[in-house]
């Protein structure tokens, strides 16, 4: 059976909206992977009887309670204290603790207090965690079949105290481990790949299939548990596999970042160079390339031509095209990749060119029109025309932000 586990975040700079409770989420996934439940978080400010109140609740209805935070040396730090007091532990000194206290105040060069003797202190069989990173040993107590967790609170210190001791703790009173593969899709809302991938898929329980809609994106999360890494991955495989198949191309990678990293590596991988003419998105192209490390091997020039005699100047656009058609036109945003195809000497030249608004649209060009060209040395060439405005706020930071993103999936396409 497994086992389900609950979070205690100590503090009241948590309840006062002071600081984010960030340890909710890094404690969350991480026992995730492990296959333990998390079926409750609580926050609780420094105060010890409602902090005494939510670890008898706690203690009441979970196998593993995992606090954080108020393991400090001072008067308001209670949660070791409460903790005894609910579970009606003995204390004791344990002696590496303190001498890993004082090693870590010889490490710093300062003088040890009096108080911070008081986190050497630790329930009577108690697993202790030392702490390379400060001076509060994280502490675990294991009886009447319940655990309870103490860690500090600073994340510099919990984070590696967790991932170092913790976590390997913890997996032995875990029977299960998650696997969770990403696959990210482009191209298509959510809705429709609800629609294609179907009940059976996404009502399943192991592997479970959710989605999760980002703006222009949508994740899909494929989770298996199994007994060990290995068999939760067999399991996961089959249905990574499914997914895939039903919609093709829409996905552009698993568990990868971003659509630009996915181009960066393509273009990486096929040794070829990239360069950017951007109007309406102001070189978000460029630095959203650019933002990927090892992007200098594939990119080397982008041109933000806003004015139309920029456009002609830089990139070569025939005026006669911007007064025929426009600068928002098929033929312009044509003429700007092949322009900077040639200035660049790239392999690939994109082009984007539309009406971010709020101002400017027109009837048959309302706000969100954005034409996007990619042409290649090889003498392609693909110009799309997108309606990208959804009426949401922030439209026109939406609008570039999605001029980019079909921008990036368009060079993708080029390159399958
Ligand atoms: P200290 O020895 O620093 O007093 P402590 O174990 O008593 O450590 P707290 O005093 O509760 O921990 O918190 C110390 C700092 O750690 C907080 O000021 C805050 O910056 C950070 N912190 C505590 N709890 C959390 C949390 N749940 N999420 C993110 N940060 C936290
Ligand atoms: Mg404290």
């Amino acid at each position: 059976m497994s086992k389900n586990a609950e979070l205690i975040a100590v503090g009241t700079e948590i309840i006062l909206g002071d600081i984010v409770n960030t340890h909710s989420q890094f404690l969350s996934q991480k026992l995730a992977e492990l296959g333990i439940n998390v079926f409750y978080h609580t926050s609780v400010g420094d105060n010890p009887e409602r902090l005494k109140g939510v670890i008898e609740q706690a203690v009441g209805r979970s196998d593993i309670v995992i606090l954080s935070g108020g393991l400090g040396p001072t008067e308001d730090d209670l949660t070791k204290e409460m903790v005894c007091e609910v579970m009606g532990l003995e204390t004791c000194r344990d002696q590496a603790a303190y001498d890993s206290i004082v090693a870590f105040f010889d490490k710093i060069g300062k003088t040890m207090t009096e108080n911070n003797k008081k986190q050497a202190i630790v329930p009577v069989g108690a697993t202790v965690f030392y702490n390379q990173n400060g001076t509060a040993p994280g502490m675990a107590v294991n009886k009447d079949g319940k655990i309870v967790v103490l860690l500090p609170g600073p994340p510099s210190e919990l984070i590696p105290m967790f991932d170092e001791q913790v976590y390997q703790y913890l997996a032995s009173f875990s029977d299960a481990v998650l696997v969770s593969k990403n696959l990210r899709v482009f191209g298509i809302g959510e809705s429709m790949v609800e629609t294609k991938l179907g009940n059976g898929l996404l009502s399943a329980s192991n592997p479970t299939t959710a989605l999760y809609a980002k703006e222009g994106q949508v994740l899909v999360r494929v989770t298996a548990r199994a007994a060990t890494k290995e068999e939760a991955e067999q399991l996961a495989e089959p249905v990574v596999r499914q997914v895939k198949d039903i919609l093709g191309i829409s996905v552009y990678g698993e568990d990868v970042a971003s659509l630009e990293e996915v181009v960066v590596q393509m273009l990486r991988d096929q040794h070829k160079t990239i360069a950017t003419a951007e109007s309406c998105t102001g070189g978000l192209l460029a630095s959203a390339i650019t933002s990927i490390p090892g992007s200098s091997e594939v990119f080397e020039f982008g041109a933000v031509t806003y004015a139309n005699r920029i456009k002609h100047a830089v990139l070569g656009v025939p005026n006669r095209v911007i007064e025929q058609h426009g600068a928002v036109s098929e033929e312009t945003a044509v003429a700007m990749a092949k322009g900077i195809l040639k200035e660049s000497g790239a392999d690939i030249g994109v082009a984007i060119t539309g009406i971010a608004g709020p101002g400017g649209g027109s009837e048959h060009k309302p706000v969100g029109t954005v034409y996007i060209a990619v042409a290649s040395k090889l003498g392609e060439c693909n110009v799309v025309r997108y309606s990208l405005a959804r009426g949401k706020e922030d439209e026109r930071g939406a609008i570039r932000r999605l001029s980019v993103m079909n921008a990036l999936n368009m060079v993708r396409m080029m390159l399958i």
